[in-house]
Formats: C-alpha cells, structure tokens, sequence
C-alpha cells in the first residue's frame, strides 16, 4: 500500500444533504484523510457498500467506516421511516463488522434540517 488514509464515508447523493455533509465531515477528520462513498440511498443496497469498503481496505488501508442515511430518502420511497433506517444501517454495520473484523463501523441519521443523530 503506497498510501493511507483512515476511512471510508459512504452517503447519499441526495444535493439537499451535501453541504451538512461536508460541514460535518470537517468537523470530525483533517482534510484528505478519508475515502468517500457516495450512493443512492446510503446503505440501501448494503452489496454496493461492501463493495466500496473492500476497494478502501485493500487500496487505502482504512480503520472505519462511517454510514450516513437520511430523512426522506428517494430510494426508500414512503417506506423511509427513522425505524427502517435505523434497520438497514445495523444490518450494514453487522455484515460489515463480519466481513472485515478489523474495522470500526459507526452509524448515523441525518435529518433534513442538517442534524445528525448517531444510531446505536
Ligand atoms: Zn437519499
């Protein structure tokens, strides 16, 4: 591995949410120290996010993995509620974890209004 850094972030491409997003980010890691992931509907299609974190792990030696889904989510439709997010991103997390063991998966839901609130 020629160079480093000490995540992935995957999101939504939702543009309502990209500026939060980056707000946030910058608040949470240096500049340039983290891979980014951006997919429709988050971790909707939880085959794609292993995919991306596996190109991370074995290009880019990460140690985390954040999961960012979202409010009113296209991809989720009507079905969106908080409660089937907060689902998917436990799933994600859980394959995730047995998949690379060595990696720290920390999971979140971000509001409309730019509010983050981590899933546990
Ligand atoms: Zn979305």
């Amino acid at each position: 591995m020629t160079h480093k850094c000490q995540a992935i972030v995957v999101h939504c491409m939702d543009y309502r949410l990209q500026s939060y997003i980056n707000q946030w980010l910058e608040t949470k890691f240096e500049k340039g120290t983290y891979d980014r992931a951006v997919m429709a509907g988050g971790v909707y299609d939880v085959y794609d996010v292993i995919r991306q974190v596996d190109i991370a792990a074995r290009l880019h030696g990460i140690s985390k993995v954040i999961l960012i889904n979202h409010e009113d989510c296209g991809m989720y439709g009507p079905g969106g509620t908080e409660e089937r997010h907060e689902e998917d991103l436990d799933k994600a997390e859980d394959k995730i974890k047995r998949l690379f063991p060595h990696l720290e998966v920390d999971t979140f839901y971000l509001n409309l209004d730019g509010t983050f609130e981590q899933n546990s």
